[in-house]
């Protein structure tokens, strides 16, 4: 195991973006758990959204005055292989579970539990499958209250895969999952507590751009800055389905032909079907050169997703299925009008004709597209509305306003919800 040092943050800086309840309701929990101690495991300290939350959690819970440690596990290549059949798994790819798959993912577990024996916090949170065996080594005889802090989409997961980490999961004094779609119909788990996703106004991703700002970073990538622009900004993934969006773009362009489509998306060297996926979409875009593609190979970093989301008319997330997806967010929180697929998470942030649209075809989302091309006034206010349910609900500084609440009824026994949706019952509707 190796301890994380973060990068400090303060939480005046995040003031300016907080109602003072919530100020005062975080200081005052912080003030109460001041002697307590906790520790945050989970596998990678770089790379992958986990590591790159807790990067923003840890530092604000820390300037809280929170007496709190990020450990990662160690494993090998071998480990890592196995967790990532496991997250693939966990999220339904078919397949058999092997014996090997158990012994590697078991032997990692031990390792680093017994390197913890010596432990004494009173919270452990583990992050995601990896490390979820650790308990099965150290709960017995100790204090510790341990939380499992799911983040991947396990509504449908493969059968064998789930049975094996449960015996595990159930075992937990709580257990968070981002919303109750992910959770197994014949779970019994204790405290199970819905915590969804945030984004950090104070990330490079987030921060505040002027127009003129983000319009000449976009008009690098061939953008025209003086006509409008839909975007996209995901994986090129077939859930995520840019050819539906081309497709909306065409149908929007025969009306509207000043538009632009842009399809941002990142891309990583060791994932064929990505690239796969990627030729298939630039195929589909044809010599429009209306349809800017781009990728962190051309340039795309966290300023450029930004700048693509603060200066769009709309952004797209025309998803077939997806987790909660944090670009709607991303996009709301610059105040751009957000059109998304109604499906899976994109509905926990996007209410219909408030502060976007949900939709279901091409042709709807092409009929909404241009409704908002049309109506600056409509595009304004869905901008203002999304901005605020961001605000309240997908920053940062709420998410650790979660975990506190939970640490605080975990150590006094106390509450059961935790400003979330609860359900009871096994049974969770889709
Ligand atoms: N993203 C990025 N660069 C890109 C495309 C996506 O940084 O070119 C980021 C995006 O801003 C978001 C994350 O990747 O923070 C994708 O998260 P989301 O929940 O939307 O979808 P996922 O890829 O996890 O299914």
């Amino acid at each position: 195991m190796e301890i994380v040092h973060v990068t400090p943050k303060s939480l005046h800086d995040y003031l300016p973006f907080m109602d003072d309840a919530v100020a005062a309701e975080l200081k005052s929990l912080a003030a109460e758990l001041s002697d307590a101690r906790i520790a945050m495991i989970n596998a990678t300290s770089f790379g992958g959204g986990v590591a790159e939350k807790l990067h923003s959690l840890v530092p604000l819970l820390k300037d809280l005055g929170l007496n709190l440690d990020w450990w990662v596990i160690r494993g090998s290549t071998d480990f890592y292989q196995v967790t990532k059949t496991f997250h693939n798994r966990l999220q339904g790819q078919e397949g058999e579970l092997t014996q090997t798959e158990i012994d590697i993912f078991r032997d990692y577990n031990l390792d680093n539990a017994l390197y913890m024996k010596e432990w004494d916090y009173d919270i452990i949170v583990v992050h995601d499958p990896q490390p979820v065996a650790l308990i099965n080594y150290l709960k017995q005889g100790w204090r510790t209250r341990w939380i499992w802090r799911c983040h991947i989409d396990t509504s449908t997961p493969n059968p064998a895969y789930w049975d094996f980490i449960y015996q595990y999961v159930k075992q937990y004094d709580a257990t968070i999952f981002t919303m109750p779609e992910f959770v197994n119909e014949a779970a019994q788990l204790n405290r199970l507590t819905f915590i969804t996703p945030s984004i950090d106004p104070l990330s490079t991703k987030n921060i505040l751009l002027e127009p003129d700002q983000a319009r000449s970073i976009v008009c690098r990538f061939g953008v025209d800055g003086n006509r409008p622009l839909i975007t996209q900004v995901s994986r090129f993934d077939p859930w995520k389905d840019p050819l539906g969006v081309i497709e909306v773009y065409k149908m929007v362009k025969k009306e509207y032909p000043s538009v632009q489509l842009a399809l941002v998306g990142s891309m990583a060297s060791d994932d064929p079907e990505g690239w796969d996926y990627l030729y298939h979409t630039l195929r589909r875009s044809g010599e429009d050169y209306d349809i800017k593609v781009v990728t962190n190979f051309n340039g795309v970093t966290n300023i450029e997703v930004n700048a693509f989301q603060t200066i769009s008319d709309v952004i797209l997330q025309k998803s077939l299925r997806e987790g909660f997806g944090l670009t709607v967010a991303e996009a709301l929180w610059k105040g751009t009008p957000v059109i998304g697929g109604n499906v899976g998470g994109i509905r926990r942030q996007i209410e219909d004709g408030v502060n976007g649209y949900l939709v279901e075809t091409v042709e709807e989302c092409a009929e909404k597209t241009l409704t908002l091309l049309r109506n600056p006034a409509v595009a304004k206010d869905f901008a203002a509305a999304g901005r605020e349910k961001v605000r309240r609900e997908f920053l940062t500084t709420t998410n650790a306003l979660h975990y506190l609440r939970l640490f605080r009824d975990l150590l006094n026994g106390t509450g059961e919800d935790y400003g979330a949706e609860k359900v009871k019952t096994g049974h969770l509707a889709k």
